[in-house]
């Protein structure tokens, strides 16, 4: 199948040529070198996209500012009916959207179809705030009413990752525009064309012009001028520790809120008296996800010293399972890395490792095989004997690496895990209560899963502590970023001339 021309049809959502999304409108303005989008799995160059100028960042936030003076007094009740479009149309344009996905990132096509059911649920929880309560009524003098409020922040500014280009876009934009804001999407160079899919069928689903746009370029000229932007509210933003703190120090200049959702270094820990066979199956499930790209992936495993040979076997003979595919076969489930600097950068952290005394147990590098000589393909990859000196311990690999390290005591383990500078995910594996309760309570990281794998959920509050982030995104807490409050006290009694 010609899958990297069939993205670009007259009537599909991409249209016949890429572009920004301005006001609905397809934009080809360049202001800077264009942007190569390149399919991972055969390294063929799919589409070029321009990049957006300051100029072309400031009209964008220009019609922003004034299409949500309008959709901010348009009731919750009909900002949800759009909502409603958009999760509509993203049921019938799934697959459309998830071939999408494929080409430009590389995930299975069945793993995308799934992105997008996954990029509905967002707007479901969203739709579901139509309902809150939005403010206090707070007892106060008598003649008078003092009441604190949630409002919109105004224009918000998103910029987005290429690890999950569709649900990431959902993930900001629902609650952005549930909340009554008005909201800029920057997409990740390497994935800007599900973003402008997705502004396409916000458009048909009845958004209004200006209040959602789509730039792309690249994050320290474009992503850098809409958050330096006067009339830029808030930004949120999930990807590396690194660009998040340079938009934070930008974002201070300004004293705007942000919500940042960075890496992660995941300790999967089992303890010894564990189901070793689910948690078994439940590694390599939590580190072969989206070729290990995915910010709560299993990044580091402890395994207890006990059960470390039955443990070490069993992850083994599944990983050596997993076959990578053609995301477009229909039994994939193992993608290539999303781009070539990926890939160096993971197979250097294996190189590393090994030079360091690991044992390379499984995989290393380039499957073998004709099919995977060109694009980002890489092995699962098993390495053993890992140790806390090793730099794979510490650093976020993001590749499908799973590498074990054993631990003797419950507090050495609690000690080594809350080492990190990360703290987004961790995952514990017990059937001792108190194991399991006391570990809840000890490690250091937002979001934590007790004998199960993720994903997690639009209900939960995803939110990574220390460098993975500040703030966070889902549920209620995470909704409550894209809003601020406003405090009136209004006199209605005598003394007030009533
Ligand atoms: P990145 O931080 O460079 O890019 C993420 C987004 O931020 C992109 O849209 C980029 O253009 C933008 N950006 C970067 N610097 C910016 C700046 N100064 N101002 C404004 N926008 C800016 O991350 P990446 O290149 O996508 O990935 C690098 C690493 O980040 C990965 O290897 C992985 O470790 C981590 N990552 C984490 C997640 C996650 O889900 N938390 C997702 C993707 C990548």
């Amino acid at each position: 199948m010609d899958v990297n021309r069939s993205i670009f049809t007259a009537q599909g959502l991409l249209g016949p040529e890429p572009g920004h999304v301005i006001a609905g409108i397809r934009r080809t303005d360049h202001g800077g070198d264009p942007l190569p989008v390149i399919d991972p799995a055969t390294g063929a160059r799919v589409a070029e996209v321009p990049s957006a100028s300051d100029a072309l960042v400031d009209e964008a936030v220009t019609l922003a500012v004034t299409a949500q003076r309008a959709w901010a007094r348009r009731s919750h009740t009909e900002r949800a009916k759009v909502l409603r479009s958009i999760h509509t149309l993203l049921g019938e344009h799934a697959e459309e959207i998830a071939r999408i996905v494929s080409v430009e990132q590389g995930k299975p096509f069945g793993d995308a179809v799934g992105e997008i059911g996954g990029a509905q649920n967002f707007f479901e929880y969203a739709i579901s705030q139509q309902y809150r309560d939005i403010g206090e009524v707070i007892a106060t003098e008598s003649g008078e009413q003092l009441t604190v409020r949630e409002v919109p922040i105004g224009v918000v500014a998103a910029i987005l990752p290429w690890n999950f280009p569709a649900a990431i876009f959902a993930r900001k934009v629902a609650p952005a525009l549930m909340a009554g804001n008005a909201i800029i999407v920057k997409p990740s160079e390497f994935t800007p064309l599900s973003a402008m899919a997705l502004a396409e069928l916000c458009r048909r689903a009845g958004v209004p012009d200006g209040l959602l746009s789509v730039l792309c370029g690249p994050g320290r000229s474009t992503g850098s001028a809409l958050v330096r932007h006067p009339d830029v509210g808030m930004v949120t933003m999930t990807g590396s520790t690194r660009g998040g703190r340079e938009i934070m120090a930008q974002a201070a200049q300004k004293l705007i809120p942000v919500s940042l959702e960075l890496g992660g270094k995941a300790p999967f820990i089992v303890f010894p008296d564990a189901d070793i066979d689910r948690a078994a199956k439940d590694a390599v499930a939590a580190r072969l996800w989206n070729a290990g790209q995915v910010c709560t992936c299993n990044e580091i495993t402890y395994v207890h010293q006990d059960i470390r040979e039955e443990f070490v076997e069993r992850v083994q003979s599944h990983l050596a399972a997993v076959e990578p595919s053609d995301p477009f076969a229909a039994s994939s489930t193992l993608g290539p890395l999303v781009a070539e600097r990926e890939w160096t950068k993971v197979k250097s952290m294996v190189d590393a490792a090994v030079e360091q005394g690991a044992t390379l147990a499984l995989g290393g590098g380039r499957p073998e095989g004709e099919q995977f000589a060109a694009g980002n393909w890489f092995a699962p990859t098993l390495l053993t004997d890992v140790t806390e000196q090793m730099d794979i311990t510490r650093n976020e690999v993001f590749g499908p690496v799973l590498a074990v390290t054993t631990f003797s005591t419950y507090d050495e383990l609690i000690t080594r895990a809350n080492a990190t500078p990360y703290g987004l995910s961790a995952y514990v594996y017990s059937n001792n209560l108190h194991t399991v309760m006391q570990a809840l309570d000890d490690l250091d990281f937002g979001e934590i899963y007790v004998n199960k794998a993720g994903p997690e959920r639009p209900q939960g509050f995803h939110t990574g502590w220390k460098a993975s982030g500040l703030g966070g995104d889902d549920g209620t807490h995470g909704y409550e970023r894209y809003l601020r409050r406003k405090t009136s006290y209004v006199g209605y009694g005598p003394s007030y001339g009533g």
